[in-house]
C-alpha cells in the first residue's frame, strides 16, 4: 500500500515495480524525440529509485527508518508463525542521550546517533536487519536466531558501544545502550505484543541499572 494523501485506493504490493519495468514500453508511445527517450528513461528510472529509497531510509543515520521496520517486521513475523522459523527481536537505546545533547550541543548528539548506528551495522550479520525506530532507539531483526544465539552477538555490540570512546571535536564522548530482547513463540499472537514485550525487556534493562541485556522470559 502507498502511503499518500492524494491517494484514495490501496495500490497492490509491487505493482508500482512492475509498471516501473516497463517504462521503456510505455516510454516508447509517447511523443518525444527518439534519441531523448534514452534519458527520459534513465531519468524516470532514477526519481523512482532515489525516492524509494528515501522513504525507507532515515537521513541522519542511513539506516532503515521506522516505515521499513513495519513492513520488514510484518514479514518476519508472520513467516515465523507459519514455518516456525526462529526469530529475536531487539530494541536498544542509548543511555542518558539527552546528557549528551544537553553537555556537548546537539550536533555532537548527531554525531554520536550515527557512531552506533555504524557499530550495529559492523556488528550484525548482513542478514540481520538493523532500524532507527525514532530518537536514540533502535530496532534489530534477528531473523534465524533464537535467544541463546543472540546472546554472543548483542554482548559483542553492547560492549563495542562502551569502548567506541568517540571523539568530537577534542571532547571525548562515552555512551552506553541498554538493550531488550525477545523471541519469537507460538504464545505471542500479534506483532504488537512482540514488540511490547522487547520494549518491556529494554524497559527493565533501565531499570536494573543500564549499559545491560535484558532477555524477555517466555515460556518456550
Ligand atoms: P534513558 O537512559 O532513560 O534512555 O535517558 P535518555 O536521556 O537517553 O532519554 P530521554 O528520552 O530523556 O532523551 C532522549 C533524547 O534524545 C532527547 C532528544 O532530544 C534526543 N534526540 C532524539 N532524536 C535526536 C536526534 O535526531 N538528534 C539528537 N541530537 N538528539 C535527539
Ligand atoms: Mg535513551
Ligand atoms: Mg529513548
Amino acid at each position: 500500500m502507498v502511503e499518500n494523501t492524494n491517494i484514495s485506493f490501496d495500490i497492490p504490493d509491487g505493482l508500482l515495480d512492475e509498471i516501473q519495468q516497463n517504462i521503456e514500453n510505455i516510454i516508447r508511445d509517447f511523443d518525444i524525440p527518439e534519441e531523448n527517450k534514452l534519458e527520459v528513461i534513465k531519468q524516470i528510472n532514477y526519481i523512482y529509485t532515489r525516492t524509494k529509497y528515501l522513504s525507507i531510509t532515515d537521513e541522519l543515520t542511513g539506516l532503515s527508518n521506522r516505515r521499513y521496520f513495519e513492513s520488514c517486521f510484518e514479514k518476519e513475523f508472520l513467516r515465523a508463525q507459519r514455518y516456525n522459523n526462529k526469530l529475536t527481536l531487539v530494541i536498544f537505546d542509548i543511555d542518558y542521550f539527552k546528557r549528551v545533547n544537553d553537555t556537548y550541543g546537539h550536533q555532537c548528539g548527531d554525531f554520536v546517533l550515527k557512531q552506533v548506528a555504524n557499530a550495529a551495522l559492523q556488528t550484525f550479520r548482513k542478514t540481520d536487519m538493523v532500524f532507527r525506530f525514532g530518537g536514540e532507539e533502535f530496532v534489530v531483526i534477528l531473523t534465524e536466531t533464537d535467544i541463546e544465539q543472540s546472546k554472543i552477538p548483542l554482548e559483542r555490540f553492547r560492549k563495542t558501544v562502551e569502548t567506541l570512546a568517540l571523539n568530537y571535536e577534542d571532547k571525548r564522548v562515552d555512551v552506553t545502550v541498554s538493550i531488550g530482547a525477545c523471541q519469537f513463540c507460538n504464545e505471542i499472537k500479534t506483532k504488537e505484543d512482540f514488540l511490547q514485550k522487547a520494549d518491556n525487556a529494554l524497559y527493565a534493562a533501565k531499570n536494573s541499572g543500564r549499559n545491560r541485556t535484558v532477555f524477555c522470559e517466555n515460556e518456550i
